[in-house]
């Protein structure tokens, strides 16, 4: 199994807490993302200027609305709201599981048809230990929040195939990347099934879990290793690992395609819960790097805004 060849930098000076849920935004050329526990909204212009709104609560997804340049849908703990750049005013919209104390949202992401699709996730006691299948994945159409699947028990990684027939799906804990079937006219999906398995892959190491997901162009799938330290690419066909990307610290949270080629990878990381001596041999741990890929021709496509349905 073969490293690519690639050029690493970080966009900005931060080392964040837990950065996660990048969105490259195509229009106007700008990354957003979450600092998760410090409750930030992060966006970053092309001229690497980082701006962002803070709340006091977890914060997971931030995807653009469109045909409201100053409006984004976003999660707070188990709610999903609208937020108003300008004003930092955030309007609730929908909540799920607030019966399940503790329970929250996790990754989000929008379908090609421009749905929000977000999971959840009980509370954990140490990094990557909660109760077991205690989450769901759900999908919000502006209106009306539908319930996608349950047990899950931490809710990662959504992407969808380029012919949007196929979404990809993953828990962590479990250490499974899922497929299922999607109907994009619908809004739903079926036939749940797994299609790579962390447990049982020999190139895999043992505290690897996969975190985050995107898709190229080509179909192949690039999953982010928390505690694994690199980006893997799997071919989902031959459901195969191909080869990946190193990056100098363990904790790789997520990655978007982006950039005016959407050639670059943006890939967030944490540094939160790292033991100070690693604190100090992963100076960079935290940061959201920018990854120029040198030996893979590869390439994302726009990623979908928010189009209440
Ligand atoms: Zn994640």
């Amino acid at each position: 199994m073969t490293a690519q060849r690639c050029k690493i930098d970080t966009v900005t000076d931060t080392r964040y807490d837990l950065g996660e849920g990048p969105h490259w935004d195509a229009k106007r050329s700008e990354i957003f993302f979450v600092d998760a526990f410090v409750g930030d909204f992060h966006r970053v212009d092309s001229t690497g200027n980082d701006q962002k709104v803070h709340f006091d609560n977890v914060v997971t997804f931030i995807v653009p609305w469109e045909g409201e340049p100053d409006s984004f849908v976003v999660s707070k703990n188990q709610h999903i709201c609208k937020l108003d750049w300008k004003s930092g005013a955030l309007s609730e919209l929908a909540d799920v599981e607030v019966d399940m104390v503790g329970n929250r949202f996790n990754d989000g992401k929008c379908d090609p048809q421009g749905r929000l699709w977000a999971g959840t996730m009980a509370t954990e006691t140490s990094p990557g230990v909660l109760p077991a299948e205690r989450g769901g994945l759900f999908s919000f159409n502006g209106t009306n929040v539908s319930k996608q699947a349950s047990k899950v028990t931490l809710s990662n990684g959504l992407t969808w195939s380029l012919d949007q027939k196929l979404m990809f799906f993953i828990d962590s804990v479990k250490r499974h990347v899922y497929v299922f079937d999607f109907d994009n006219s619908n809004g739903t999906i079926s036939n749940q099934r797994v299609l790579y398995d962390f447990n049982k892959n020999q190139d895999i190491g043992q505290h690897e879990l996969p975190d985050g997901m995107t898709i190229d162009t080509d179909g192949h799938l690039w999953v982010a290793c928390y505690d694994g330290g690199r980006i893997l690419r799997i071919d989902p066909v031959a459901e195969k690992l191909l080869d990946y990307v190193q990056l100098p610290t363990t904790k790789i949270t997520s990655l978007c395609f982006g950039g005016a080629n959407l050639d670059t990878l943006y890939v967030t990381s944490a540094s939160k819960d790292l033991p100070q001596e690693q604190l100090q041999s992963q100076p960079l741990a935290g940061s959201l790097f920018e990854v120029k890929l040198e030996s893979v021709n590869a390439k994302g496509y726009e990623m979908a805004n928010f189009k209440p349905q």
